[in-house]
């Protein structure tokens, strides 16, 4: 079973809006094991619609379109939609009924308002909307099926987890598609399909490549006649990755690195402190996303001058004077200091130079220095990266969050 998304809005076309619907129904769809062959996107132009609705229902057995569903007059999806499959539009009187009470008393909703909200094409049939006043519809066109959904996401989620899913799930399928994701880190596009590619011919799932700024994120998809069968080709692909990449990957359950570092803290009962230079915080940020991390997190200092290095960490000015404050003496001295002034099993630091001014030929933009005090022991760990400060401070915190997860993964073992 194929699937095509269309989305319909000037404010889409212009990039006044980012299209989330479309990125939320084939998130769904996938899940519900339906491939999506493609996503569209048109403004409010009656022609337009008609002209893409024609193109994409022509190759797909489900069309799920949103945008345009309103009472006013650029909302002409209705129409449009109807034109396209020959059909009329028809004053539906049980939701003309429904939508006068729900109306009643409102002075803004005026007799044309509630009849056009009311108006459907022949035959459709409504899908309630649970947080808002236009309906969703359902057009089946012989075997073909033609979703309509408002605009509004709160609203076009609302209606497609009530109305539709339900009955895409109900639908006899010939075809389903698993599919997952599986996280890494340290290793760039190249080196994993290196690694990948004796066992890939043996994989009976495709394998996308991701990358992020975390890392790369590998999309497995498994394509077969019923759901256990793709599970299992799945489950064997996923296997095969993990015994080739080993502990690059960092989740197979959707989990971002700071999620599983906050859980594998909390599992394990480590505590840990967190001193932060050129990451601003964005460490402790992130950890304090994970609920009940307070049972393992400390502190987090953001020591950002060099005398905050030396009154909060303990960095000895000596160190700062002969190496500089980005450099793997200092890195090392933090993560020391603020592990002993905790009393953690952990400490992490960053220190880096995250630009665009302030480098040298020795030290240049995107070099980030790392130490890892776990009991009397010290890690250093450094890294240039590229892109813009913000860039820099995201791959660094993910670097030290990737430290982190792998020591305690060792502390495990
Ligand atoms: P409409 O139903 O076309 O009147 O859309 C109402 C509002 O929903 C618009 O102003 C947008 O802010 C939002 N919206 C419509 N389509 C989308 C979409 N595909 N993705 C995200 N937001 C949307
Ligand atoms: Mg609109």
């Amino acid at each position: 079973m194929r699937a095509a998304i269309l989305t319909i809005g000037d404010e889409l076309i212009s990039g006044l809006t980012a299209d989330t619907n479309s990125a939320y129904l084939a998130r769904s769809l996938v899940e519900l094991g339906i491939a999506v062959s493609s996503l569209s996107t048109v403004g409010d132009h009656p022609a337009d619609i008609s002209r893409e609705l024609d193109r994409v229902s022509s190759c797909s057995d489900v069309v799920l379109v949103t945008g345009g569903l309103g009472p006013t007059e650029d909302d002409v999806t209705k129409q449009s939609v109807a034109k396209a499959l020959g059909l009329q539009l028809r004053l539906d009187p049980d939701l003309h009924r429904r939508l006068l009470e729900r109306f009643e008393g409102h002075a803004s909703a005026t007799p044309e308002v509630v009849e056009n909200l009311a108006m459907i094409p022949e035959g459709a049939e409504t899908l309630p909307n649970p947080v808002g006043a236009a309906v969703g519809l359902l057009v089946r066109v012989g075997d073909k099926r033609v979703y309509i959904l408002p605009g509004v996401p709160r609203e076009m989620e609302a209606v497609f987890e009530t109305g539709v899913r339900p009955d895409l799930l109900a639908l006899p399928k010939t075809e389903v598609v698993s599919s997952r994701l599986i996280k890494t880190t340290g290793l760039r596009e190249s080196a994993i399909a290196g690694m990948l590619r004796p066992a890939v011919k043996d994989i009976q799932a495709s394998v996308g490549y991701l990358p992020r700024l975390t890392g790369v994120d590998l999309s497995l998809k498994a394509t077969a006649c019923d759901e256990g069968r793709a599970a299992r080709i799945l489950e064997e692909a996923t296997g095969k990755v993990l015994a080739v990449l080993g502990r690059h990957v960092y989740s197979t359950d959707g989990l971002e690195i700071h999620q599983v570092v906050g859980d594998l803290l909390i599992k394990t009962g480590t505590t840990l402190a967190v001193a932060e230079s050129c990451t601003g915080g964005l460490i402790g940020h992130l950890l304090t996303e994970v609920p009940g991390i307070s049972a393992c997190l400390d502190r987090v200092v953001v020591s950002y001058s060099n005398s905050a290095k030396v009154e909060c960490l303990g960095v000895s000015e000596e160190t700062l004077k002969a190496h500089g404050a980005v450099s793997r003496e200092t890195a090392e001295e933090m993560a020391r200091g603020v592990r002993e002034a905790a009393g953690t099993d952990i400490g992490i630091s960053t220190t880096g130079i995250a630009g665009p001014g302030g480098g040298t030929d020795e030290k240049p933009v995107g070099l980030v220095h790392f130490g890892l005090a776990v009991g009397s022991g010290l890690k250093a760990h450094h890294e240039v990266f590229n892109g813009s400060r913000g860039v820099v401070k995201r791959r660094a915190a993910a670097v030290a969050l990737d430290m982190l997860r792998r020591q305690l993964l060792d502390l495990k073992e």
